[in-house]
């Protein structure tokens, strides 16, 4: 997970800089405009390689055709783990879009966050539920085995089952952490076919985190609509793949946050 800032790549990779890359960089840390503009200016700034291919004759970086060019590039992005570019001078991947998303994050000088800050106002976090703040699979190991035939497929839709549920490891602690330092939500899907769930699911965060997240339950098949900073989720359905801020996806291990110890290591860096 990139924990790196403007200033730290001035410090620490000017190697892998060019002159024109340094100064470039040293505009964008003095920031102050929004995040988009931020992350496209940075990206321009550190990754110019992947416009330099179409102004070949002009090019005050080298020659972009030559191998020396495309070898230092490459090796400047290896060292921020962004994928190289291709022969034909391409990058392949959002790779490169991520870091500078990262970066402009990290370094805190959008003025987004510095507008929050004035008015001592924090980011907004939506934590989902079920794999999330609850271990899904604690309630299917609580029903019956007539039930698991009858609802097999979908086990969600088991009446009382969301009741069942204990929380996920670290789920508690996290979220109580999280309510400290961000406005924190919770966003989560009831299941359209089972109305106990509905009410399942607020009695469990009435169980579970009374005062944190008091009156902060949000119910939505539409997870897009959300505004925020970040949503917290195992998948990317009911639109938490269409969020409009950073989709932290809690997952499986090898995937960048497989448990909520990463989740909250990332999340202290932005708070
Ligand atoms: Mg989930």
């Amino acid at each position: 997970m990139t924990t790196i800032t403007i200033g730290k790549i001035l410090h620490k990779y000017q190697n892998f800089l060019t002159e024109y890359e340094v100064k470039k960089l040293r505009e964008v840390q003095r920031g102050k405009t929004d995040f988009p503009t931020q992350v496209n200016d940075l990206k321009h700034a550190l990754f110019g390689e992947e416009w330099d291919f179409m102004t070949k004759e002009n090019s005050d970086t080298g020659n972009p055709m030559s191998q020396e060019y495309t070898d230092r590039v490459n090796k400047k992005r290896e060292a921020f783990g962004v994928s190289p570019i291709n022969d034909d001078g391409y990058s392949t991947d959002n790779t490169s879009d991520i870091f500078c998303e990262e970066v402009v994050r990290h370094t805190k000088n959008y003025k987004e966050l510095l507008e929050l800050k004035k008015k001592n106002a924090k980011q907004i976090v939506f934590v989902d539920m079920d794999n999330v703040l609850v271990n899904f699979q604690s309630g299917i190991d609580k029903i019956s085995e007539e039930e698991k035939l009858k609802y097999e497929g979908d086990l969600d839709d088991v009446p009382g089952i969301f009741s069942l549920m204990d929380p996920y490891e670290g789920a508690i602690e996290g979220y109580k952490w999280l309510a400290k330092n961000f406005d924190t939500y919770i966003l989560s899907t009831a299941p359209w076919d089972n109305p106990s769930a509905w009410t399942d699911k607020l009695l469990w965060v009435k169980k579970h985190l009374p005062d944190v997240a008091y009156k902060r339950l949000i119910l939505s098949h539409n997870k897009h609509l959300a505004k925020g900073d970040f949503l917290i989720d195992d998948r990317t359905a009911n639109g938490a793949e269409n969020f409009p801020g950073k989709h932290i996806h809690f997952s499986e291990k090898g995937k960048g946050f497989e448990d909520w110890k990463t989740v909250i290591s990332y999340m202290k860096n932005l708070a």
